[in-house]
């Protein structure tokens, strides 16, 4: 038996005794997702067990060095645990921007202090992070942002407006970007971290077509930050910004995963060109899936392509859209019941996948540019 087969052997005898019957149900809505953070409240008591108990073996991110509440494994034990958690259909016992986003980020250019003071944080589901990044004048074109961070000697003093901040007013903290100098467009932003709680910080929910909606106007006013809370160095943030959108791209290119299972074997219309397009979806949808483990793996290796999260973002959030649009079209106009069924806000919320985390076609200019050399994009 290999080191890796008793590995597998131990965490499938450690996931049967401790991941609840509960929390190995499919994930119905919203809801069922455990965030974390000050404020939260558990949906049940199995949703507690089980995030403490996975938090307590470093396994909400596996792949972390130990030291910083991570588990310390090495990529082919973490790909086992995937797999043995994906067997018995267990859910993730936490999901947060801190996880997919932040944490990657204070990793690679976090202080030692940084580190040891955010990232246990983030693995036990302590803080929830929200993302300041977009601001009604800079979207695709981040870098124009202007919420500005002046050097008051002891603090940095932030005005200024960002949008679309997901969970904003349930967020503790956030990472924003500010501009700390107009002297060059993307040499002049800084990456801040600061708790939404400091007087100054204000959040205005926005609402949306799908009815429930995530995301927030957010106001800084006069809103005093500890020196020691910028990640990188000073004008030089933009590098962190570039890090964590990759992370973020790869995160939401799982999209594309859906909730594992064929599409053709969740419905079963009458009309055969429906069945045959459901049909030609399941084919891509394993394709994509295959492609994800490839690109996962060389990711982690560092051997992929600095571009490659916008490729697989494109991908996962088009066959993202176009498996809600098969489900609806399948499910005819029971589907668009609006309350008893989460079908349409689901179809709904699909839109917002290809402009989430940097639109598709700014995903296909970076692909011409960087991965296929054309000029110009
Ligand atoms: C569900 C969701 C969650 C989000 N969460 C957050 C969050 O938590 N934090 C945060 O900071 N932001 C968040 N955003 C904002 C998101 O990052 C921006 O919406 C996105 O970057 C696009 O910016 P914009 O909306 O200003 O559109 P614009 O940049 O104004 O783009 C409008 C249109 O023009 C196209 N376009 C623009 N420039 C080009 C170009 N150079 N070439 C070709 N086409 C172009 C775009 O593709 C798009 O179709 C979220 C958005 C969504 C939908």
């Amino acid at each position: 038996m290999t080191d890796l087969d008793s590995f597998r052997a131990e965490t499938r005898k450690w996931l049967d005794a401790n991941c609840p019957p509960e929390m190995r149900q499919p994930i119905r809505s919203e809801a069922d997702i455990c965030w974390g953070g000050r404020n939260w409240t558990f949906q049940s008591d199995a949703q507690r067990r089980w995030l403490e108990a996975m938090a307590e073996r470093g396994w909400t991110v596996p792949d972390w060095p130990k030291d910083y509440g991570g588990g310390g494994l090495s990529a082919n034990e973490a790909r086992v645990l995937k797999e043995e958690m994906q067997r018995i259909g267990a859910r993730p016992p936490l999901t947060s921007f801190g996880i997919s986003m932040l944490g990657p980020a204070l990793l690679a250019f976090g202080t030692e202090e940084q580190k040891r003071r955010y990232l246990p944080q983030i693995a036990h589901g302590e803080i929830r992070w929200c993302q300041g990044y977009s601001e009604p004048g800079a979207g695709s074109d981040l870098a124009s942002l202007q919420t500005k961070a002046e050097d008051r000697d002891d603090h940095w003093l932030v005005n200024g407006q960002k949008v679309w901040t997901s969970y904003a007013d349930k967020a503790d903290w956030i990472f924003c970007l500010v501009r700390t100098s107009t002297e060059s467009k993307q040499g002049g932003i800084s990456f801040l971290l600061f708790d939404m709680e400091t007087p100054g910080v204000s959040t205005k929910p926005i609402l949306l077509i799908s009815g429930s909606s995530p995301f927030c106007e957010t106001f800084f006013d006069d809103v005093k930050v500890p020196k020691e809370q910028i990640v990188g160095e000073v004008n030089k943030g933009w590098d962190v910004a570039k890090y964590l959108l990759g992370h973020e791209r790869e995160m939401i290119s799982g999209m594309g995963l859906g909730m594992g299972g064929s599409l053709g074997a969740a419905v079963k219309p009458s009309d055969p060109m429906l069945r045959a397009e459901i049909a030609a979806f399941d084919v891509d949808a394993l394709a994509f899936a295959a492609m994800s483990e490839r690109f996962a793996a060389m990711w982690k290796s560092g051997e992929a392509h600095p571009a490659s999260p916008s490729m697989m973002k494109y991908a996962g959030t088009e066959l993202n859209k176009r498996r809600n649009e098969l489900a609806m079209a399948a499910g005819g106009t029971e589907a668009l019941e609006w309350e008893a069924t989460p079908a349409a806000r689901t179809w709904l919320r699909s839109k917002g996948n290809s402009i989430e985390g940097g639109t598709s076609e700014i995903q296909l200019n970076i692909v011409a540019k960087h991965i296929l050399g054309l000029p110009g994009a």
